[in-house]
């Protein structure tokens, strides 16, 4: 049996840094990262056989835990039918079907491979829809990793303190706006000025990459109210939150009408996908409707659909939801009274299944230059606490963290005697 730290002694020498996406290597948080090998329910194990409470779950996805019978078992289903045959299925259209039905706006959809092809598309059709460059974006937000949205970014770009990363002609960037977070004022001034050459704004409808930030009262109001004023097409990037606030998205528990949806994640249950879609007129221009151009070999793949379909099935039940919104909560409040009890500073943001704390004796936490104000070096410090413990959260102060339904109660109340250990120890 192979250790973390031989396996990513092995893994440094042909993979860049180890690993193939960044935030994985625990630069932020420093050590070895764990590497994993297998899953199950809340849990993951590691190559040593340790088991974590995950609240990581693939950065997302597996909002119904790991390792879903149901869905394991229309993978495998698929699989014995064919991986990829790059010609239409009707499991594309059960997805689709199924999509349009679900989201508020979406009269056609279009499947992708990632969250980066999903925002990256659809920033483009917005851009030919118009006919104008300038896109809007905030900082801190984190849209992957395609050229124009790589400009002050979070996640990733963030923890290895590349706000903005070489490689990125200057000239694109110039049409890459960057406001503030929850700064409606900034957002009216900035369309003021700009308004007639701005294709789009994206947004995360709840920024996951500079922690959790949920919209303030009035945000993402102030966007809609400014692009349906000006023209320009809003984008909002459900490829985290989609499903994790319900089956509607960010977007029907905020009551916000987008023009286009980005989604991926939850949808692929676990396998690579992501997709765009909104409004009929819109998505009419993407080829081959339309002139604006995009396509994927392995976009829409029969596996990913099985699995995806799968995945919606269940999150479908009428009372999927409700335990799971109660637990996130309970498990903020949980870590607040930790907190409290052992003297540190330290406050949650949570919304729908998302949740992030912070090392901070600031009373409530909704933008970017608040988060990056926060103690960093004690999060690092009760972050290995916790991985010592057997729970493993994101190896970064600016992730969100995510409950799926396989977590119980007992699993908070153990990750809450945890963290007040951890609290304690710091
Ligand atoms: N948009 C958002 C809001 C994301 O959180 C992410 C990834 N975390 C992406 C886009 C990019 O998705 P992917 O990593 O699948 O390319």
């Amino acid at each position: 049996m192979s250790t973390s730290v031989q396996l990513f002694d092995r893994a440094r020498q042909h993979i860049p840094g180890g690993v193939n996406s960044p935030v994985r290597a625990f630069k932020a948080v420093g050590g070895t990262p764990v590497f994993l090998e297998r899953s199950d329910g809340a849990y993951v194990y590691d190559c040593e056989g340790k088991r974590y409470i995950d609240y990581v779950l693939s950065w997302g996805p597996m909002l119904m835990g790991h390792n879903h019978p149901a869905v394991r078992e229309a993978v495998i289903r698929q699989a014995e039918m064919g991986l990829s045959f790059g010609a239409p299925t009707e499991l594309e259209i059960a997805m689709a079907d199924r999509l349009c039905a679900i989201m508020p706006n979406m009269d056609l959809v279009r499947m992708v491979n990632s969250g980066t092809e999903a925002t990256m598309s659809a920033i483009r059709l917005a851009r030919g829809y118009t006919g104008r460059d300038t896109i809007v974006k905030f900082e801190g937000c984190y849209h992957g990793h395609s050229d124009s949205l790589l400009v002050k970014a979070g996640s990733g770009a963030l923890t290895l303190g590349i706000p903005s990363s070489p490689g990125v002609p200057a000239a694109l960037a110039d049409h890459t706006l960057t406001l503030t977070y929850n700064d409606a004022e900034g957002v009216h001034e900035a369309f003021a000025r700009l308004g007639e050459q701005i294709a789009c704004v994206i947004v995360e409808p709840v920024a996951g990459n500079m922690n959790c930030v949920p919209p303030q009262p009035g945000f993402l109001e102030t966007l809609r109210e400014v692009c349906t004023a000006s023209g320009a097409v809003l984008i909002l990037d459900e490829v985290m939150t989609g499903f994790r606030f319900g089956l509607q998205g960010a977007q029907g528990f905020y009551g916000i009408e987008a023009d286009l949806t980005t989604l991926g994640k939850v949808i692929g249950g676990g396998m690579p996908v992501g997709a765009f879609g909104g409004k009929r007129e819109i998505m009419e221009q993407i080829a081959p409707l339309g002139p604006v151009y995009q396509a994927g070999t392995l976009s829409g793949n029969p596996v990913a659909m099985a699995a995806g379909l799968a995945t919606l099935d269940i999150i479908s039940a009428p009372d999927f939801y409700a335990p799971l919104f109660a637990r996130t909560e309970a498990l903020c409040q949980g870590l607040e009274a930790a907190a409290a009890e052992t003297g540190v500073a330290f406050t949650t943001n949570h919304a729908g299944t998302m949740f992030g704390g912070f090392f901070t004796a600031e009373p409530a936490i909704h933008n970017y230059a608040q988060v990056m104000a926060c103690d960093t070096e004690r999060f690092n410090r009760w972050f290995h606490l916790m991985l010592d413990a057997g729970v493993y959260l994101a190896p970064a102060s600016y992730e969100a963290g995510f409950l799926s339904s396989a977590h119980t109660d007992a699993d908070i109340e153990a990750t809450i005697a945890a963290a007040r250990d951890a609290f304690a120890a710091l």
